[in-house]
């Protein structure tokens, strides 16, 4: 019961002591609060007290009323005050009370009031409840104290105001009254000074906790941002690397090929110079129709060199090494090759003899393009380096595991301490070599890489003075297909087959004819635009439409779909014929609907394999093979 007593006393003197907290947001004035009303209501009570107690004592209404009715109700009201957010009021009123307590009670009991220690503890409080910014206040709060105690000197001193006599017994019980309360007083303003102080530190403690936990959390995110720049770095060097590899490729493939183009495009110019000489000469009909030839294969050799650079889905992905096997013939494709740069050699009298071993055998699997690639680039090597009157043998011969070309010269030859450089890429033996005969240095580092593609080696033996000496070794792969097939050699397609040809371009006109013709089809009808196709076929009735995709009046797209509507035509195989050079157009025409796709320059052995395919398929089964490419 009594502790229920005790809680409930405790928590209204709470209540008091809060009055007026809840009007700020603000912590230090909230504590500032507290302490004003702690203190008023402690020294209201006190002074309620001591002032009934010293009436009792002295039976002076001059302690008794300013004590009940004035001292007490004061301290009262600046509770009131702080309750209704008059928080300043209520902090100067608490000071000017005790002023006028020291003043008063200093005055009317003299020496005997403590006042030397009710001033300190006044200036404890004005420091306690004033803001450390108010510095002004704090200075007139902290020296009003030091003020009264002075006016009170003065007037014990000058006897203005005439204390109450007391008797010396009187005077000591009325120190050993006041003596307590005094010391409470500043107990009081001390504890108060303690509690704020652990506040403080608490307050510290905690934003110290907090600081320690936002920078373990700063240096947590520092570990993290370390991390996904770290992880950016390397995708960013991954990245930078595939770009760095497909950019290498790219340049690598470039240089490589305007070299490779400029060994046939050096073949067409010299023959075509040749040919001009020849014309008009008597008994020159034999040899322009030699060069004819060699032009023909030359230009056949830059066709197949811009078909590879098509490919440019390769090219980005860095495969332009890719090495593609088929059966060919080696022993005509050298013929071949020794022909064309004959062309050229005797040009400076320079004679190129060919002996292939008559063991070598007739077909072989390779990669013809590559392999023409180095041995054109030994050629023309061979060419410029050798003198007029001098030799170049080619020789071909075989053991059960390889296959050998030789390209030797009676050139100029190669220093022995260069050997090894001219196999590196931009590599020109000496510096002489560039001025006279220019070269970019590539032809023999794109030689060798290309032949350890091929999964073989390349050998250089040289006197300088008497000849060079190129040996390419490659793995032997013998074929089993027969033997090679002249285009005039070309089976004939069924007599009576009927081809409906489309292209706006006069000249294809009559390259498809001729071609046509040479393959045994002699009705063919041509016309320059879709509509004029559609029309004719409908005369026609073809059995294989070829048909460019980009003409005038009517496209080739347009055309294909209005084919495919007639009921009269639409199971008539359409043969796409165009200049689209890259794989994915050829792709798209097949998905299309196309029966075949022959790119253009026209070259007769594709068309006729296309032809023939079409032409001794079922009619019927035409449709279901649309996808097939040819
Ligand atoms: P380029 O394309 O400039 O001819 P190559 O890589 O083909 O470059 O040749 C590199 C160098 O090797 C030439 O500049 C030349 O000094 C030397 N060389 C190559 N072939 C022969 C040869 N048959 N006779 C003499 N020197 C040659």
């Amino acid at each position: 019961m009594s502790s229920l007593i005790s809680q409930t006393f405790r928590a209204r003197l709470q209540h008091i002591f809060k009055l007026g907290t809840s009007r700020t947001s603000v912590k230090e004035e909230a504590r500032r609060i507290r302490v004003v009303n702690i203190v008023s209501f402690a020294t209201g009570i006190l002074v309620a007290v001591y002032g009934i107690a010293f009436h009792l004592l002295l039976h002076s209404l001059l302690i008794l009323i300013p004590a009940v009715f004035v001292f007490c109700p004061a301290f009262f009201c600046m509770i009131w005050l702080n309750s209704r957010g008059y928080f300043n009021a209520s902090r100067i009123g608490l000071q000017a009370i005790f002023i006028l307590i020291i003043l008063y009670y200093g005055a009317i009991l003299g020496r005997v009031t403590e006042v030397q220690l009710l001033a300190v503890f006044l200036m404890s409080v004005a420091l306690l409840v004033s803001r450390p910014q108010e510095k002004a206040q704090r200075i007139i709060c902290v020296s009003m104290p030091i003020i009264c105690l002075v006016a009170l000197e003065f007037n014990y001193y000058f006897h203005i105001v005439e204390p109450l006599p007391l008797s010396a017994q009187t005077q000591n019980m009325y120190r050993w009254m006041v003596m307590p309360v005094v010391l409470f007083l500043n107990y009081l303003a001390i504890s108060l000074y303690q509690r704020n102080i652990m506040d403080l530190l608490r307050v510290l403690r905690s934003r110290n906790t907090a600081l320690v936990r936002s920078r373990n959390e700063v240096l947590d995110q520092r570990m993290q941002l370390a991390k996904y720049s770290e992880e950016l770095e390397d995708l960013v060097h991954d990245r930078t690397m595939a770009l760095q590899t497909a950019n290498d490729a790219k340049t690598r493939f470039i240089s490589e090929l305007s070299h490779e183009i400029r060994n046939p495009l050096n073949a067409i110019l010299g023959i075509s110079e040749l040919l001009t000489d020849a014309l008009g000469q008597p008994d020159s009909e034999a040899r322009i129709r030699e060069m004819a030839r060699n032009l023909h294969a030359t230009s056949h050799n830059i066709l197949e060199l811009v078909n590879s650079v098509l490919e440019l889905s390769k090219i980005e992905a860095g495969k332009t090494d890719e090495v593609k096997m088929s059966d060919f013939s080696l022993r005509e494709w050298l013929h071949n090759a020794v022909n064309i740069y004959q062309s050229i050699a005797s040009k400076k009298s320079v004679f190129i003899h060919l002996e292939i071993d008559s063991r070598f055998p007739e077909m072989i699997i390779g990669d013809k393009l590559m392999l023409g690639q180095v041995v054109n680039n030994l050629l023309s090597n061979s060419i410029k380096f050798t003198p007029a009157g001098k030799n170049i043998r080619v020789r071909c011969f075989h053991n059960l595991r390889n296959m050998f070309i030789q390209v030797c010269d009676e050139g100029r030859g190669i220093a022995a301490q260069q050997l090894n450089a001219i196999f590196k890429p931009f590599e020109q033996g000496d510096s002489d070599v560039y001025r006279e005969f220019g070269g970019s240095g590539l032809g023999l580092a794109i030689a060798k890489r290309k032949v350890e593609l091929m999964g073989g080696s390349i050998e250089v033996s040289s006197q300088q003075g008497e000849g060079t000496n190129f040996l390419i070794a490659l793995p032997l792969q013998v074929s089993t297909e027969n033997g090679p097939q002249a285009a005039g050699e070309l089976p004939l397609l069924p007599a009576g087959a009927k081809v409906v040809v489309m292209d706006d371009n006069a000249i294809d006109h009559t390259i498809m004819k001729h071609f046509l013709a040479r393959i045994g089809i002699a009705q063919a009808g041509f016309a320059k635009n879709g509509l004029e196709g559609i029309e004719l076929a409908r005369q026609m009735q073809p059995d294989v439409i070829l048909m460019d995709l980009h003409m005038p009046v009517m496209s080739g797209r347009e055309t294909f779909f209005n084919l495919r509507q007639e009921e009269l035509l639409k199971h008539i195989p359409i043969v796409a014929v165009s200049s689209d050079a890259f794989k994915e157009q050829e792709q798209e025409y097949i998905a299309m609907g196309m029966d075949g796709y022959i790119r253009k320059p026209v070259e007769i052995r594709v068309l006729h394999g296309v032809l023939e395919k079409l032409l001794y398929r079922a009619p019927n089964a035409a449709r279901g093979a649309q996808s097939h490419a040819c």
